[in-house]
């Protein structure tokens, strides 16, 4: 029996411009070398990461970046700490430094509120990529936290400077900051989500109501991805989280259904368009 499912992808979703300007980069580099390191994962996507690695990208972690010496590297779109670019100095490592420009300027204004002498807190995910090159503009002294509640037991003075890693949700970081006014703090909050990121509420709003099913693909690593999944989500209930074609098969289609496929700012094209000719073979 054939399903005839009519399957649409969202015209856009895909890669924002802060990752296809790395993974152009990544591939230039590619061609004319056959190889290249890279500090972490270069998107938070699997199977993005596993065709570049297959054109020859090797991802390194910051142990091994001590280690090595007189080799090019890159620095994916999350950013870095200074503390990288004194390591790639001091190894005579050439950094191919594919930063996002709306990380590079959220680290700009961090470090220069904590020249400043601000108190600085960073409404992010621990141990996220960005974060920790946010936090090293302020050599480590800004206060991450994720969830207000981390907050009851941390001592702040009343003036205090509120930041937002790029790709967490808009609604929370406003609750965040009502809260932290009503909690009596004179705040300076910087909305500092990437319009990347927040501009695709709407339309995905808009896109997931057309259809019976939604088909969300993401790496399960994407902060971004898990923001625009509970987007669709709470629009269209039958929204579900794939990171491949295989998870396909956890969900019970019906003959006819009308099929919507979306996805994070990391999820490639190719993907959602193999999961769309995988959907269309039912
Ligand atoms: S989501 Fe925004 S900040 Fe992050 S890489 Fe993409 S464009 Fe840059």
């Amino acid at each position: 029996m054939s399903y005839n499912l009519k399957v649409v992808i969202d015209k856009d979703s895909g890669f924002c411009f802060g990752v296809v300007y790395a993974i152009d980069m990544a591939e230039e580099i590619l061609s004319e070398d056959g190889y290249l390191y890279c500090l972490g994962d270069i998107v938070h996507n699997d199977e993005e990461v596993d065709r570049l690695k297959k054109l020859g990208l090797r991802i390194i972690d910051h142990e091994y970046l001590k280690q090595l010496r007189n080799e090019k590297v890159l620095i994916r779109a999350h950013g870095e700490a200074p503390e990288t670019y004194r390591t790639a100095l001091e190894n005579n490592i050439t950094l191919i430094d594919a930063s996002c420009p709306v990380v590079l300027k959220l680290q700009n204004r961090i470090k220069n509120s904590y020249d400043d002498n601000e108190k600085i807190l960073i409404f992010g995910k621990h141990g996220h990529a960005e974060v920790i090159g946010l936090q090293g503009q302020t050599n480590n002294e800004a206060t991450v936290f994720q969830d207000i509640a981390e907050l009851d037991e941390v001592d702040l003075p009343r003036q205090i400077t509120l930041y937002s890693q790029t790709t967490k949700s808009t609604d929370k970081f406003y609750a965040v900051k009502d809260e932290l006014i009503r909690r009596g703090y004179e705040l300076k909050a910087n909305d500092t989500i990437c319009r990347q990121v927040s501009n695709r509420y709407a339309d995905l709003e808009t896109f997931v109501q057309n259809f019976d099913k939604i088909i969300f693909v993401s790496g399960k690593k994407s902060s971004n991805g898990k923001v625009l999944f509970e987007v669709c989500k709470s629009t269209n209930p039958q929204t579900f989280f794939v990171s491949d074609q295989e998870e396909l098969s956890q969900i019970a289609f019906n003959p006819n259904e009308r099929i919507g496929i979306c996805g994070a700012t990391s999820t490639p094209m190719w993907l959602m368009q193999k999961i769309k000719a995988t959907l269309e073979a039912y």
